[in-house]
């Protein structure tokens, strides 16, 4: 057992980490952008947990030095989760690249300087899956890399998830003298929400669920449930094999429309949206609908991967991705989400 920093503990994935990680007997603290979010996060946490959490929260944000060193003071394990993840496009590619690499190397300088054992980043399916162009390979695994440089074929977030992670590695074999670093790399997260200040990713089933959409743009997804993501990132941080490495995880593919089946089953009473869109519709409808532009390089792409080494590796068979939707939507609405 050890005290691990979780960095943007106020976020989905951080959440169940936390959890996890409380669970196993570790010490827990977290950074936020704002101190002043750890009672109501440690509320959160109760809630869902159904007993008492209260881990303490430093004040530390990705774009500045201040609050890192105090932060991974006395740490033997970080887990960096923290970096920008909207559900919008950016005005500039930057607001997303600067913090999500520049907060990477922060967090590394200052977990070298504390002597932390190992950090543990959570990058993303982004940074193996894009800018390859007509010249993808056909099956996606932690060998490949995305091509941030290639504009087509990419989103912001994609080559902010990219150049950070590259950044990371690049700093660990260079200057890291001993600090070890291990990599999750995973597809679009689901699972329950604790909070209604959801996660971009749940935006897969708010969009239906609330009805955002008349039909389903022509879109797949890799899914992934945000408990199997915790259980990766305690595997990743404790299992001595797993330094050095990355990690792909995602349970299977689906169709936008075929989750949409998914929560229309689920919710017979509800009137889901049905069928699919034509692209040059989504085109048009993401000027009403911001979510939307993410989404549009990826219309009719299928970016099919192998999860071959979380299972081998970290021991993990995920969750289905069937659960992980209906969990989703289950706890949106509870929450009131939709
Ligand atoms: P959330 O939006 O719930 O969490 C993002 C977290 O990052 C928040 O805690 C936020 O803190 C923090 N953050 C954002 N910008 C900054 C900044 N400038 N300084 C400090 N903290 C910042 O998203 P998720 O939990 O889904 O994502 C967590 C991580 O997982 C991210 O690295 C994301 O890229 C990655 N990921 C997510 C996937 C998904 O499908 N959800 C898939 C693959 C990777 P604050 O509360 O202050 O806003």
């Amino acid at each position: 057992m050890g005290t691990v920093l979780v960095t943007g503990a106020t976020g989905f994935i951080a959440s169940h980490l936390i959890l996890r990680l409380l669970a196993d007997g570790h010490e827990v603290r977290g950074t936020a952008r704002s101190a002043a979010k750890a009672g109501q996060l440690n509320r959160v946490l109760s809630d869902y947990a159904g007993h008492d959490v209260n881990i303490p929260i430093i004040e530390a944000d990705l774009s500045s030095d201040a609050g890192w060193q105090e932060a991974v003071n006395g740490v033997d394990y970080v887990q960096h989760v923290a970096s920008p993840f909207p559900a919008t496009v950016p005005k500039s590619a930057d607001e997303l690249i600067v913090p999500a690499r520049d907060g990477a190397l922060r967090v590394l300088k200052a977990s070298k300087q504390a002597g932390v054992k190992r950090v543990v980043m959570t990058s993303s399916m982004a940074a193996i899956a894009y800018g390859w162009g007509d010249s993808r390979p056909e099956v996606l695994t932690e060998e490949h890399w995305s091509n941030p440089d290639n504009l087509k074929d990419n989103t912001a977030y994609a080559r902010s998830k990219t150049i950070a992670e590259q950044a990371a590695w690049a700093y660990v074999e260079e200057e890291g003298e001993g600090l070890e670093l291990s990599v999750i790399n995973p597809v679009a997260v689901l699972g329950p929400a604790m909070s209604a200040d959801v996660s971009s990713s749940l935006e897969l089933i708010t969009q239906p669920m609330a009805r955002k959409l008349p039909a389903y743009p022509k879109l797949s997804f890799g899914v992934i449930d945000v408990r199997d993501v915790a259980e990766a990132h305690v595997c990743a941080m404790t299992l001595p094999e797993a330094a050095g490495e990355r990690f792909l995880l995602g349970e299977r593919m689906l169709q936008f429309e075929e989750i949409g089946e998914i929560l229309q089953r689920a919710y017979p009473d509800r009137k889901l949206p049905k069928g699919t869109l034509p692209n040059w519709v989504v085109k048009l409808a993401a000027f009403f609908n911001p979510p939307l532009k993410q989404v549009i390089p990826e219309l009719g792409r299928e970016r099919a991967f192998s999860n071959d080494k979380l299972k081998r590796v970290l021991g993990i068979t995920p969750i289905p991705a069937e659960n992980a939707i209906r969990e989703s939507a289950a706890s949106l609405v509870r929450l009131g989400v939709v």
